[in-house]
């Protein structure tokens, strides 16, 4: 059988999966998508998204109703939590949106999930299969077969790594450890706008920085709820994921900052904790015609709201490269990881250097930080930002 007559198999759903699910499916190959979960979604909480992330729904086919669905914010503006005081701002309204091509903007991930999956039932090319948790994969040089947890084995022409932080496709693929722990917790709240302090309720994606903590909102959903994200520096020795958390504890790691930011903490509820991870970058996600993809091939901390921005420019990346390679797989895989790997690895260390003296600095060092940051207009900060905001990430730009 052709090469191109076998489906591709991509392992995980979620925006990564999906992405490349539609990528693929629109250049005309077959994919059968396995995710572990009972059934397919994405937790209630926000995401930002840049113009980069737009370019890719342009592509995926599905940019109208990307854009239907969409918060679009006037800024993104940067606060000194201990003071209150504005330290700097970007601008994002229409000179950032024509600079760019794109909007930034802020969505729900139910929202962002649902209109892939929907895009994707759409498509007779994707079939997507739910309870199939994938544990490993051989290879003969010719087609991949994945193993499931089920005892079941599936073949296909390639496979797609796409099964998030834990993936256990880059567990047989990489000889390395779990993923680094961070020491930061993230708790995570949705809140109706009216339960927001009214004082607060700005049309921007707000981050207070402060020692060893931030605090982030924006509104979402046609502004019917706010998104809260906090995140204390608290050495948290383990990885945790949305656990359920009581108020009083998350308050516990911002005693320390301005009363009107703590405001957000006392308005949420139903809060959950998530303690961060991720790893070093590495070059080498292609083994053959096994290739990972978003967060199993670079997983980040959150700080630059890149990590789903990231894993759909792959998707868009691996597309054009399949299209490109025709019926040799693995060229394909190769020149995709090699045009995507600089970016990538840019992204993860500048989000950790964000957290570093950005987001979390004390004393002097967030002196300094308010120093050279508010000596930068919204227009230079755009400069700066021209290198992600402006790419696309198929090309090998960095
Ligand atoms: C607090 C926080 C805020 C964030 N904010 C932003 C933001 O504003 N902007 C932004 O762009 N990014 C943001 N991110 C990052 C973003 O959420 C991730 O980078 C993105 O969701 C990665 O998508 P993915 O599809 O690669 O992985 P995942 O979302 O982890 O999806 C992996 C999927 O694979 C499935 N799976 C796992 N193992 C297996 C297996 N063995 N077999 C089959 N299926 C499997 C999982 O169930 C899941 O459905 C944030 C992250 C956090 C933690």
């Amino acid at each position: 059988m052709p090469t191109t007559a076998r489906p591709i198999l991509i392992a995980g759903g979620g925006i990564g999966g999906l992405s490349a699910a539609l990528g693929l499916a629109a250049k005309g190959r077959s994919v059968i998508v396995l995710e572990k979960a009972a059934r397919l979604g994405e937790i209630g909480a926000g995401i930002q998204l840049g113009p980069n992330a737009f370019h890719a729904f342009d592509y995926l086919g599905i940019g109208e109703a990307a854009r239907a669905m969409a918060v679009y914010i006037d800024k993104l503006l940067l606060m000194d939590a201990l003071t209150a005081e504005e330290i700097t701002h970007i601008d994002v309204g229409p000179a950032f949106r024509a600079r760019f091509g794109n909007p930034y903007a802020v969505v729900h991930r139910g929202d962002l999930h649902g209109v892939l999956l929907a895009a994707c039932r759409a498509d007779a090319r994707v079939d997507l299969r739910v309870a199939c948790e994938v544990v490993g994969y051989d290879q003969d040089g010719a087609s991949v077969t994945v193993r499931l947890a089920s005892g079941e084995t599936i073949a296909g022409a390639a496979l797609i790594g796409a099964d998030g932080l834990w993936s256990n496709v880059r567990g047989q693929m990489l000889d390395e450890g779990p993923p680094l722990v961070s020491g930061h917790t993230s708790y995570r709240s949705v809140i109706p706008t009216e339960k927001m302090a009214e004082d607060l309720r700005w049309n921007a994606a707000t981050l207070w920085a402060g020692p060893k903590c931030h605090l982030v909102h924006y509104p979402l959903s046609g502004w019917k709820v706010f998104n809260l994200v906090v995140t204390y520096h608290n050495d948290a020795p383990a990885p945790v994921a949305g656990q359920p958390v009581e108020a009083e504890e998350v308050m516990a790691g911002f005693g320390h900052i301005h009363p009107k930011a703590q405001q957000i903490i006392i308005h949420g509820s139903d809060w959950k904790l998530w303690v961060l991870c991720d790893r070093e970058p590495v070059a080498d996600w292609v083994d053959g015609r096994v290739a990972l993809l978003g967060d199993a091939a670079h997983p980040m901390l959150q700080y630059m709201a890149q990590g789903a921005c990231m894993a759909m420019e792959d998707s868009v990346c691996l597309a054009h490269m399949v299209a490109a390679h025709g019926d040799d797989l693995e060229a394909a895989l190769t020149a995709y990881r090699d045009r995507r790997v600089v970016r990538t690895t840019r992204v993860q260390l500048g989000s950790r250097a964000m957290g570093e003296h950005v987001y979390h600095p004390a004393g002097a060092h967030a002196l300094a930080r308010n120093a050279i940051m508010s000596a930068k207009s919204s227009e230079e900060w755009c400069d700066t930002l021209a290198w992600l905001y402006g790419g696309s990430g198929v090309d090998g730009d960095g």
